[in-house]
């Protein structure tokens, strides 16, 4: 298959680093052109890293980057990557998209736009139709958090009334410089901008229904709290799942041994074997043992789940997931392969 050529917006910052990991070792995408913002404009992608460059080839380092303006709507790529701040997204997804470009995006600026799915293959395939075959379109990740907590619930998913929710979410998820030091060396944030409001209303719309092409939220509710804690990478979450019935232990054991993605999967390399990882020791999953469960290219792309805990029809447990890869640009490129193998290109 001949690689399909894509431009990322946001290169300089996290996430657009690892989309460099990923796309620059990906099989049938290839990198065509680079933005950020005029500061970064003209210097090579090696002078410019916050990741480490360990498995970038080295011609994609030598490239040069652009400074995003007007120019981009004729840059000749096929796919369009986004890892820009919102505001910055704002200005240019929805004009990209009208002008028929294919658009995936990290940034929440158009996560609960009607027509942009917020799409997750293990969970919600179905919400692709959102687009409607239309040539241009955005289709979202959602927040880092949410899709941890997503994907950690959906063996439960028909079974969950409510969902209590606290995260200890990473420095790395505040972007590059992020918090400040001195507000997060020993200490802990109890606040994370409009981060609660996500949590809630894209779980909502990502278990949503579709009727006659419009997404309705899901009646599913959600009670989040935001932490922001001095780890590094990958988000934990610890949750109690009010069910609408109660459930063994061992009928909870066997529906997360048993989730997986159901669909075709010959296109999907980022597709972890495993979506969801069960650990049964005491302490697990912790960021730094877990923070790239996985395996081969799919590593970081699974969510971590242990600590299992049932009363009566709550069921509480932690999960860990991590925020740079399945939180954004492993779930973005995942997205990419979804519709390529949707036939899309
Ligand atoms: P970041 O480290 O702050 O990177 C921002 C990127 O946007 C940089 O490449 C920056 O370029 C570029 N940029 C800033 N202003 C610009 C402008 N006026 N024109 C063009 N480019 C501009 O942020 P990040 O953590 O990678 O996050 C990127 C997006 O993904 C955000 O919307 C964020 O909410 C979302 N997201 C982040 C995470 C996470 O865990 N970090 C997870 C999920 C979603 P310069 O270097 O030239 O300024």
């Amino acid at each position: 298959m001949e690689k399909i050529s894509v431009s990322i917006m946001g290169i300089t910052g996290i996430v657009g680093n690892k989309f460099l990991q990923i796309i620059g070792n990906h099989p049938y995408f290839e990198i065509n052109r680079v933005y950020a913002s005029e500061q970064s404009s003209g210097r090579k992608i090696r002078e410019t890293l916050k990741v480490d460059d360990y498995s970038i080839r080295d011609d994609i380092l030598d490239l040069k980057i652009e400074h995003l303006n007007d120019k981009i709507f004729n840059d000749g790529s096929e796919l369009i990557f986004s890892s820009l701040p919102t505001e910055i997204a704002r200005e240019f997804e929805m004009k990209l998209a009208e002008k028929g470009k294919k658009v995936i995006t990290n940034s929440s600026a158009f996560r609960m736009h009607p027509k942009v799915p917020i799409l997750i293959p293990e969970v919600n395939p179905h919400h692709l139709s959102l687009i409607n075959g239309n040539k241009g379109f955005i289709i979202a990740n959602g927040n880092c958090s949410t899709i941890g907590l997503v994907l950690s619930m959906a063996p439960l998913r028909s079974f969950v009334q409510e969902i209590v929710l606290t995260t200890q979410q990473s420095v790395s998820g505040a972007g590059y410089p992020g918090v400040a030091s001195w507000d997060i060396l020993s200490n802990i944030v109890p606040y994370i901008e409009k981060e609660e409001d996500k949590l809630e209303n894209e779980t909502k719309k990502i278990l949503g229904d579709i009727k006659q092409g419009d997404v309705y939220p899901s009646p599913i509710e959600v009670y989040p709290t935001a932490l922001r804690v001095p780890t590094r990478e990958s988000h934990m979450g610890s949750v109690t799942l009010k069910l609408k019935e109660e459930l063994g232990e061992k009928e909870i054991k066997e529906l997360y041994e048993n989730f997986r993605y159901e669909g075709r999967r010959d296109k999907l390399y980022l597709l972890p074997e495993k979506t969801i990882i069960v650990r049964n020791e005491k302490d697990r999953p912790q960021p730094e043992l877990d923070y790239l469960a996985g395996s081969g290219i799919s590593k970081g792309m699974s969510v971590v789940v242990g600590r299992f805990r049932i009363k009566g029809n709550r069921v509480s447990y932690i999960f860990l997931v991590n925020n740079l890869i399945r939180g954004a640009a492993g779930s973005s490129v995942l997205n990419g392969e979804f519709i390529v193998q949707e036939g899309y290109f």
